[in-house]
């Protein structure tokens, strides 16, 4: 089996100029660290371009009026679109790279769906799971990850969709997406208290979506054995439950501990099990796996740690730098009772014992 990895250079031109952190060298170190590591000439691993979602296809999540904004926004040369959050920084490009970050996404989907790529990676900019019906949020200018999940339930038929977010941030976007519906169960795992301040442990859903969208928000310095708790004692035992037909990752990189804007204690190393925990789940529907790139700003974390997972993929495992993190003392306790209270309130909807 192959596994595919979505990239076209178009995602560099999404410029957001000098010292911002979502900047293409981001990118640019992902694409190193599978040259170093011999991915990309691997014939177990397929680069592909990908399709130029349509109009129509981003309005399945967002407003059509919003997306013809963004296009005549970036038209017109860009700037700073929205002040939520600060705004979202757009050049003259922004609008293709980012109908093409969702091109990778529909087209991961679909190849995994039809079994030709059950396993995908999509290195991809601007990220997406901020991303709101009618407004651009936290670096986020579409929602990747929730337009390839509509797409399947429009055109697929699919019923069953998990989107894990593993990314430091809660990805807001895509929980308000689904937040009725039963046929994408959003599930975070996220640093608490951090940016966008949405997330919390009493975020189920509503309505028939009730009990689809769980939130896991650690504390700060929360490490890979945190992670791997809450993975083994909430995500998997209610993905055997729901039995997802696909597994959809936001994949941010940002959890590392030595991100500049984000406070959690995953070291590469740590990175490489959690997603060897993810990868296993992915067994109950067939081995489909789309991972979608969301943040993650420690270039060297990039480099390294998506090269480890993107091979793990395929169950190669080269050596990686050693890393040693210091948790605070009250860690563990912390971060244990908050898995506890997750699964407290998981408990009144899924058996997860
Ligand atoms: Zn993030």
């Amino acid at each position: 089996m192959t596994t595919a990895i979505f990239y076209d250079p178009v995602f560099l031109e999404h410029d957001t100029g000098y010292g911002h952190p979502e900047s293409p060298d981001r990118l640019k170190s992902i694409i190193r660290g599978l040259r170093e590591n011999s991915i990309l000439e691997d014939s177990r691993f397929k680069i592909l371009k990908p399709s130029r979602a349509s109009i129509e296809e981003i309005s399945l999540i967002h407003d059509p009026n919003y997306v013809r904004y963004v296009e005549d926004f970036c038209r017109k040369g860009g700037g700073i679109i929205g002040t939520w959050g600060g705004g979202v920084v757009c050049s003259g490009k922004s609008f293709e790279a980012a109908c093409y970050a969702v091109g990778a996404a529909i087209d991961a989907v679909k190849l995994s769906m039809d079994n030709i790529y059950p396993r995908s990676f999509c290195l991809v900019r601007p990220p997406g799971h901020h991303a709101e019906y009618d407004y651009p949020y936290g670096f986020c200018i579409f929602n990747n990850i929730a337009i390839a999940a509509a797409y399947l339930i429009r055109f697929r038929g699919v019923d069953r969709i998990m989107v894990l977010d593993l990314d430091a941030h809660h990805g807001n976007g895509t929980q308000h997406a689904f937040y009725d519906s039963p046929k994408v169960f959003y599930i975070s795992i996220h640093q608490d208290a951090i940016f966008p301040g949405t997330g919390s442990i009493n975020e189920v859903g509503v309505g028939d979506g009730e009990g689809y969208t769980l939130n896991i928000p650690l504390p700060a310095y929360s490490d890979k054995e945190v992670y791997i708790e809450a993975i083994r004692r909430i995500v998997k035992p209610i993905a055997m439950e729901y039995k997802p037909e696909i597994l959809l990752v936001s994949a941010g990189f940002d959890p590392y501990h030595d991100d500049p804007i984000t406070d959690l204690g995953l070291t590469l190393e740590g990175f490489r099990e959690v997603y060897r925990e993810v990868i296993d789940i992915s067994r109950i529907c067939s081995g489909r796996i789309v991972f979608c790139l969301e943040g993650g700003y420690n270039l060297e974390c990039l480099r390294i740690a998506v090269a480890s997972v993107i091979a793990l993929m395929e169950g190669i495992e080269f050596d990686l730098p050693r890393e040693e993190v210091y948790p605070p003392p009250y860690l563990k306790s912390r971060a244990l009772s908050i898995i506890e209270a997750v699964r407290g309130i998981a408990s009144s909807y899924w058996r997860i014992d």
